[in-house]
């Protein structure tokens, strides 16, 4: 552990709790070769075939015909609000990419999560039950491909959005759907899930155990898919097709992202899919002009560490004393995918961690400024907008002229299916601190 220490002294920060923010200084550009450009288009595709069925069963999704998207809002009064918070004048455009309200399951989990059980039942649909890549798949909506799916099962170990994801979407195609819980998970997740005809199985452990039993339950039966969240390809596909979106948003914009208008883009994480997907989506596109960073809670930094000392999935936070505790759903991660961590650790531009006090500030914060409500691990993000512009080092070496030009997208990665009276808890909760920034 000393050893560890001495080469990464940041990791004594870590190891009492405190935020901090790590740049990396040997940041390669080079994209792995295990997926590519081809493979996110595959998935772009199978997420368009989808399109008709979703939005005849998830009315919620008919605005966009049945494709599941969130908007991208430039937030001027909250970016004026973190200047006051930071006392410090903030350059670039702020965006907040409103993953938060992702139809059906209201979480970034809508991406990855949803399109893995669509793979798994477009593979059955074309395998055995006629279906054929041309069709309308708005068929499958129909009875006999709901018993056609009745044969099969999927598992999922989940803290709860993912479950929620994955639950909706494999119950409503017709499967029998099995959603292993955290201690952490909320109530009402598991409340929602049972009422859709979900088996939730609860555990007293940590997320590690939830998935590791899910996976030894899901072994012994053939039938039953178990979706991986540490190692599925398929799901880290699903998230990626998010940054294809995103340009096309930004085009809609008006926003250039170039050598002179860099692009920043700041990720909670926690196994590390998620952001892990997006970002490997956005250096697809954008190369060198677009800079990633990973947010995580101040407890439970498992990319960073994983990332920062090459260990990866070899090393947890419990290792250095953390407890993987956090009220920030979907972070309490003790140990990060090595698969992600491998394929986009190299490519980001830094990771940092956050209190989870700030969580709450930061989420009433913008429920206040701009009417936006987002659950506390969809806040992680914010300050990442302030700490590249502080870090006199990182500063320069971006340039002021780039700097000026830039933009910034904070990530919000969950918080519309939050139950009204617990978003009210949160929004008080953060009111009632103080800010302790100095
Ligand atoms: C799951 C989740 C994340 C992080 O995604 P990972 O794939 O676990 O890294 C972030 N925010 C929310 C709200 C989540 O549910």
């Amino acid at each position: 552990m000393s050893e560890l220490t001495n080469k990464f002294p940041i990791i004594k920060d870590m190891q009492k709790g405190q935020e901090v923010m790590w740049f990396n200084l040997k940041i390669n550009h080079s994209i792995p070769s295990d997926l590519t450009a081809a493979d996110i288009e595959d998935a772009r595709k199978r997420v368009e075939r989808f399109a008709p069925y979703l939005e005849k069963v998830f009315p919620e999704t008919a605005e966009h015909h049945g494709i599941i998207e969130s908007p991208l809002k430039e937030i001027p009064k909250m970016k004026a609000a973190l200047e006051t918070f930071y006392e410090k004048e903030l350059e670039g455009k702020l965006l907040l990419k409103c993953d938060s309200h992702l139809p059906i399951s209201g979480s970034i989990k809508a991406r990855g999560g949803i399109y893995e059980v669509l793979y798994f039942a477009e593979k059955i649909a074309l395998e055995s039950g006629g279906l054929s890549i041309e069709d309308d798949y708005s068929i499958l909506a129909d009875k006999k491909y709901k018993q056609l799916f009745a044969n099969y099962s999927i598992a999922v170990g989940s803290t709860g959005n993912l479950g929620l994801s994955i639950g909706i979407m494999s119950a409503k195609l017709g499967f029998n759907v099995t959603v292993h819980m955290s201690a952490d998970a909320r109530q009402w997740k598991k409340d929602l899930l049972r009422e859709k005809g979900v088996t939730v199985i609860e555990y007293e452990a940590d997320y590690e155990r939830a998935v590791e039993e899910g996976r030894k339950q899901a072994s012994v039966d053939p039938n039953c898919h178990f979706i991986d969240d540490e190692n599925s390809k398929t799901l880290f596909l699903g998230y990626a097709v998010a940054a294809k979106r995103v340009e096309a948003q930004l085009i809609r914009q008006n926003i250039t992202v170039d050598a002179e208008h860099p692009l920043f883009v700041y990720l909670p994480c926690g196994v590390g899919g998620g952001p892990g997907g997006v970002a490997f989506g956005l250096k697809q596109i954008y190369g060198s002009h677009v800079h990633c960073f990973f947010a995580e809670p101040v407890q439970a930094p498992c990319m960073l560490l994983g990332v920062m000392t090459g260990q990866h999935h070899k090393i947890s936070v419990q290792d250095i004393g953390l407890t993987g505790r956090t009220a920030a759903d979907g972070l309490a991660v003790g140990r990060a995918s090595g698969f992600v961590g491998q394929m986009i650790g190299h490519q980001l531009d830094g990771l940092f961690t956050v209190e989870d006090s700030k969580l709450f500030q930061f989420l009433s914060l913008i429920a206040k400024e701009e009417q936006i409500e987002i659950e506390p691990s969809a806040a992680a993000g914010f300050p990442g907008y302030f700490y590249t512009q502080k870090n006199q080092d990182y500063y320069n070496r971006i340039g002021q002229q780039a700097m000026n030009n830039s933009t910034h997208i904070i990530w919000a990665t969950g918080g519309s299916m939050v139950p009204k009276d617990e978003m009210e808890g949160y929004i008080k909760k953060g009111n009632s601190l103080k800010n302790t920034e100095s």
